[in-house]
């Protein structure tokens, strides 16, 4: 008699999740990927989306696949059991779809604000997805992470976040949307020039490659359709660093900032922002209304007017993990892989928690990345059924930076342990540097070779390199990872289409 496949539940359907269900073996695991959006985003090539270089659907693919050797349940993990491994979700499919349109449809048959609060509660029925329960063999966590705000007012509800497609499409609205309202004939001039100035916070590689297309994009492409305003656009960077791209060299940071001022760019290192709200610089604040500006206000230079703010200032830890994966229930005794010889004998639930990073929250994970329980007098022990991998997981002894080139190699790592099932034997993971790359706007980019090891490489290019070739590099080493021929294809052709006609303006 066949065996029965064991039942391993992904949860989160980036890059950790969805490398992951595409090298896990279909022929030994019955695998299920929940994940609230029915697409994987390819996040190295989103902004190049963002600015119409290519199109958004190059850079996703269904978590779905059409052999069906994957089950999908669009839906947010809620909370898990461990010793039941049992996992309770939330439904998502409604959310941001259906109920949105609903909304949008009705308000002009709201008559009172008695019908208007009914009409909310019913809104707010209608978003809660439908709960279900999943039962699990194994399961990996890999739910990423969130964006930092650091709690600065108004960044939540009025700053462009930037991690997602959706996040993207905004983003790309908002910046025509800016040149329309600008150009209009009864616009004040002041709200014009607020109107025109963009605004980026976060020096890191994602800030800068988005500040960077922008800069081609608005320079290039979009000044040709709107070249009154031509003078008035501004593009401005903002991080608290003194440095962007801090963790390049220095020299290599220097170029970026150098070649970014010459594009137009204004960056402005050392600058904390205090608060993001509606308005006019210096007047009273106003509800959120798209057909005026943004005040953005900062420690250094007070009140500024901002068309949009993009906020991409890194990772905070995902509230699931967060809040739903704390304290434990009861503790899985069936799930220990190796049970400590001074294991506590009290196993007593309230006594044991999952093991976290005290710092970042992020799940401390052993060398095979295994999630850990913690005893209240810190005995630890790893579960043999429960994986994270990905932003949300840090390796208990150096973890690789957050990147999907580092989600990549964990999940493909992960996948040959659980198709071979060697964790007895097997070497504990250990990333390959290949070094950093990012792109810096006017076809250049730049790329640091690692610093652990002297290789041939890194002997040939000390500094590393910058400029045009970088970019290629850069464009090659993105290409090498798109994870299907038909947006390969497609990607290389919207390439040479752009570059031949320009950009498409949205
Ligand atoms: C715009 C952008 C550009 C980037 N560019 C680069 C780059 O050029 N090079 C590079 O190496 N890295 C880049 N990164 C970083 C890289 O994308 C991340 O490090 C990588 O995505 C981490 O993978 P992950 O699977 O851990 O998380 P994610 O890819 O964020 O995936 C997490 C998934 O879990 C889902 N999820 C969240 N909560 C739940 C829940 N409760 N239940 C179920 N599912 C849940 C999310 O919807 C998401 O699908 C970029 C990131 C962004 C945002």
């Amino acid at each position: 008699m066949a065996r029965p496949r064991e039942r391993i539940l992904i949860l989160g359907g980036g890059w950790a999740g969805f490398v992951l269900s595409r090298n896990l073996s279909p022929a030994k695991y019955d695998i299920t990927v929940v994940s609230p959006r029915q697409n994987f985003v390819f996040t190295p090539l989103l902004s190049e989306a963002t600015v119409g270089t290519l199109e958004f659907s190059h850079v996703v693919e269904p978590v779905r696949d059409r052999k069906q050797r994957i089950n999908f349940a669009p839906a947010v993990a809620r909370s898990v059991d461990f010793a039941k491994k049992r996992v309770s979700c939330e439904a998502s499919i409604v959310q941001g779809t259906a109920t949105d349109i609903v909304v949008r449809s009705e308000p002009e048959k709201v008559e009172s604000t008695r019908e208007m609060r009914g009409k909310e509660l019913d809104i707010q029925r209608w978003r809660q997805g439908t709960k279900f329960q999943l039962d699990y063999d194994k399961l990996v966590i890999a739910t990423g992470c969130i964006t930092n705000t650091f709690n600065t007012p108004g960044v939540q509800e009025n700053a462009l976040q930037y991690r997602d497609i959706e996040d993207a499409r905004r983003v790309q609205r908002r910046i025509r949307e800016c040149f329309e309202l600008a150009v209009l004939p009864n616009k004040p001039e002041e709200l014009r020039t607020h109107l025109l100035h963009f605004a980026v916070v976060g020096g890191g590689p994602t800030g800068i490659e988005f500040v960077g297309l922008l800069a081609d994009y608005i320079r290039g492409d979009l000044l040709k359709y709107y070249p009154q305003v031509k003078d008035r656009v501004r593009i401005t960077l903002y991080d608290v660093a003194p440095k962007i791209l801090g963790m390049f060299d220095e020299s290599l940071s220097t170029y970026a900032m150098e070649t970014m001022k010459l594009q137009g760019v204004e960056i402005k290192t050392s600058h904390h922002i205090e608060e993001l709200r509606w308005g006019e610089p210096n007047k009273p604040p106003i509800q959120m209304d798209p057909k005026s500006c943004l005040t953005l206000k900062t420690k250094e230079d007070g009140e500024t007017g901002v068309g949009m703010c993009v906020w991409v200032t890194g990772n905070a830890i995902n509230p699931f993990i967060k809040e739903a994966l704390a304290d434990i229930d009861e503790f899985p005794e069936a799930s220990i892989a190796k049970r400590p010889s001074d294991l506590a004998k009290d196993t007593k639930p309230a006594g044991w928690k999952v093991k976290k990073n005290p710092k970042t929250g992020a799940l401390l994970v052993d060398g095979y990345f295994r999630v850990q329980l913690e005893a209240k007098d810190e005995t630890t022990a790893a579960m043999n059924d429960v994986f994270a991998i990905g932003d949300n997981a840090m390796l208990e002894h150096g973890s690789p930076p957050a990147t999907a080139i580092a989600a990549n190699q964990e999940a493909k790592y992960l996948a040959q342990r659980l198709n071979k099932n060697d964790f007895d034997h097997a070497a504990k993971f250990s990333f390959q540097d290949m070094g950093l790359l990012a792109y810096i706007g006017d076809d250049k980019g730049l790329m640091q070779m690692p610093h652990t090891e002297v290789t041939e490489k890194s002997k040939m290019f000390p500094e590393g390199l910058k400029g045009r070739t970088a970019w290629l590099v850069w464009r090659g080493a993105y290409l090498s990872l798109v994870l299907s021929w038909r947006n390969c294809f497609l990607i290389l052709i919207y390439w040479v289409l752009s570059r031949l006609f320009g950009r498409r303006i949205q």
